[in-house]
Protein backbone atom coordinates (compact mmCIF):
# COMPACT_ATOMS: atom_id res chain seq x y z
CA UNK A 1 0.00 0.00 0.00
CA UNK A 2 1.29 3.30 -1.28
CA UNK A 3 1.70 6.49 1.17
CA UNK A 4 -1.10 8.09 -0.04
CA UNK A 5 -3.50 5.31 -0.43
CA UNK A 6 -3.71 5.30 3.41
CA UNK A 7 -4.51 8.95 3.72
CA UNK A 8 -8.62 9.63 4.41
CA UNK A 9 -10.60 12.41 2.95
CA UNK A 10 -10.26 14.35 6.55
CA UNK A 11 -7.05 14.08 6.47
CA UNK A 12 -6.77 16.41 3.46
CA UNK A 13 -9.48 18.38 4.64
CA UNK A 14 -7.28 20.55 7.33
CA UNK A 15 -4.91 21.21 4.62
CA UNK A 16 -7.52 22.42 2.11
CA UNK A 17 -9.29 24.53 4.82
CA UNK A 18 -6.21 26.52 6.29
CA UNK A 19 -5.72 27.60 3.00
CA UNK A 20 -9.17 29.03 1.56
CA UNK A 21 -10.31 32.20 2.16
CA UNK A 22 -13.23 33.63 3.35
CA UNK A 23 -15.49 34.63 0.09
CA UNK A 24 -18.17 37.01 1.82
CA UNK A 25 -15.70 39.06 3.90
CA UNK A 26 -13.77 39.79 1.26
CA UNK A 27 -17.24 40.86 -1.24
CA UNK A 28 -17.96 43.06 1.56
CA UNK A 29 -14.55 44.50 1.95
CA UNK A 30 -14.33 44.91 -2.17
CA UNK A 31 -17.92 46.05 -2.52
CA UNK A 32 -16.22 49.31 0.18
CA UNK A 33 -13.43 49.52 -2.36
CA UNK A 34 -11.31 48.11 0.11
CA UNK A 35 -8.16 46.23 0.01
CA UNK A 36 -10.07 42.53 0.16
CA UNK A 37 -7.51 41.08 2.46
CA UNK A 38 -7.15 43.56 5.23
CA UNK A 39 -10.24 45.44 5.07
CA UNK A 40 -8.40 49.37 5.60
CA UNK A 41 -5.99 50.29 2.66
CA UNK A 42 -7.76 51.65 -0.10
CA UNK A 43 -8.40 49.39 -3.68
CA UNK A 44 -8.22 52.31 -5.76
CA UNK A 45 -6.02 55.37 -6.60
CA UNK A 46 -8.50 57.22 -8.31
CA UNK A 47 -11.51 56.33 -9.33
CA UNK A 48 -11.05 52.90 -11.03
CA UNK A 49 -7.20 52.68 -11.23
CA UNK A 50 -6.36 50.07 -8.63
CA UNK A 51 -3.15 50.19 -6.43
CA UNK A 52 -0.26 47.88 -7.14
CA UNK A 53 -0.59 46.49 -3.61
CA UNK A 54 -2.35 47.07 -0.41
CA UNK A 55 -1.12 50.15 1.11
CA UNK A 56 -1.61 49.24 4.47
CA UNK A 57 -0.99 45.46 4.36
CA UNK A 58 1.03 44.54 1.41
CA UNK A 59 -1.34 42.18 -0.83
CA UNK A 60 -0.17 42.41 -4.07
CA UNK A 61 -3.17 43.65 -5.89
CA UNK A 62 -2.24 43.87 -9.34
CA UNK A 63 -2.86 40.48 -9.97
CA UNK A 64 -6.72 41.42 -10.56
CA UNK A 65 -8.15 40.78 -13.96
CA UNK A 66 -11.78 42.24 -13.69
CA UNK A 67 -11.53 43.82 -17.36
CA UNK A 68 -15.21 44.65 -18.68
CA UNK A 69 -17.01 42.73 -15.96
CA UNK A 70 -18.03 45.34 -13.40
CA UNK A 71 -19.27 47.46 -16.87
CA UNK A 72 -21.20 43.92 -17.97
CA UNK A 73 -22.77 44.18 -13.78
CA UNK A 74 -23.18 47.70 -14.21
CA UNK A 75 -25.01 47.94 -17.12
CA UNK A 76 -26.98 44.83 -16.22
CA UNK A 77 -28.37 46.24 -12.73
CA UNK A 78 -28.47 49.76 -13.93
CA UNK A 79 -30.56 48.91 -17.23
CA UNK A 80 -33.19 46.59 -14.95
CA UNK A 81 -33.69 49.10 -12.46
CA UNK A 82 -34.21 52.11 -15.24
CA UNK A 83 -36.12 50.27 -18.04
CA UNK A 84 -39.04 49.45 -15.17
CA UNK A 85 -38.65 52.88 -13.89
CA UNK A 86 -39.18 54.46 -17.36
CA UNK A 87 -42.27 52.93 -17.77
CA UNK A 88 -43.65 53.40 -14.76
CA UNK A 89 -42.72 57.07 -14.75
CA UNK A 90 -44.40 57.84 -17.85
CA UNK A 91 -47.78 56.20 -16.81
CA UNK A 92 -48.02 57.50 -13.51
CA UNK A 93 -45.49 60.79 -13.30
CA UNK A 94 -44.42 62.27 -15.86
CA UNK A 95 -45.69 62.42 -19.44
CA UNK A 96 -43.05 64.82 -21.23
CA UNK A 97 -40.25 63.58 -23.06
CA UNK A 98 -38.19 66.11 -21.86
CA UNK A 99 -38.86 66.07 -18.52
CA UNK A 100 -38.86 61.91 -18.21
CA UNK A 101 -35.26 62.14 -20.73
CA UNK A 102 -33.72 64.86 -18.02
CA UNK A 103 -34.27 62.74 -14.92
CA UNK A 104 -33.50 59.64 -16.14
CA UNK A 105 -29.79 60.70 -17.85
CA UNK A 106 -29.04 61.95 -14.85
CA UNK A 107 -30.35 58.80 -12.52
CA UNK A 108 -28.68 56.38 -15.08
CA UNK A 109 -25.60 58.03 -15.20
CA UNK A 110 -25.44 58.48 -11.42
CA UNK A 111 -26.57 55.00 -10.87
CA UNK A 112 -23.58 54.05 -12.94
CA UNK A 113 -21.04 56.25 -11.42
CA UNK A 114 -21.80 54.61 -8.32
CA UNK A 115 -21.85 51.43 -9.00
CA UNK A 116 -18.97 50.38 -11.19
CA UNK A 117 -16.25 50.98 -8.88
CA UNK A 118 -18.23 48.92 -6.26
CA UNK A 119 -18.79 45.77 -9.29
CA UNK A 120 -15.01 46.26 -9.81
CA UNK A 121 -14.03 46.29 -5.93
CA UNK A 122 -16.29 42.94 -5.69
CA UNK A 123 -14.63 41.48 -8.69
CA UNK A 124 -11.31 42.22 -7.15
CA UNK A 125 -12.28 40.62 -4.08
CA UNK A 126 -14.49 37.72 -5.46
CA UNK A 127 -10.91 37.17 -7.74
CA UNK A 128 -8.66 37.24 -4.62
CA UNK A 129 -11.12 34.92 -2.54
CA UNK A 130 -11.00 32.37 -4.99
CA UNK A 131 -7.33 32.45 -5.72
CA UNK A 132 -7.83 33.43 -9.44
CA UNK A 133 -5.30 34.63 -11.86
CA UNK A 134 -2.15 35.98 -9.46
CA UNK A 135 -3.78 35.54 -5.99
CA UNK A 136 -2.82 31.91 -5.34
CA UNK A 137 0.25 33.38 -4.22
CA UNK A 138 0.96 33.21 0.13
CA UNK A 139 -1.25 32.13 2.27
ZN1 LIG B 1 -4.63 45.32 2.63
Amino acid sequence: MTENAQMTADDMMPAVAEHERELKPALRKGWAKRCPSCGTGKLFQGYLKVHHDCTVCGEELYHQRADDGPAYLTIIVVGHVMAPLLHIFYVHVVQDPLILATIFTVGTVAASLYLLPRFKGFMIAFQWAKRMHGFAGKK
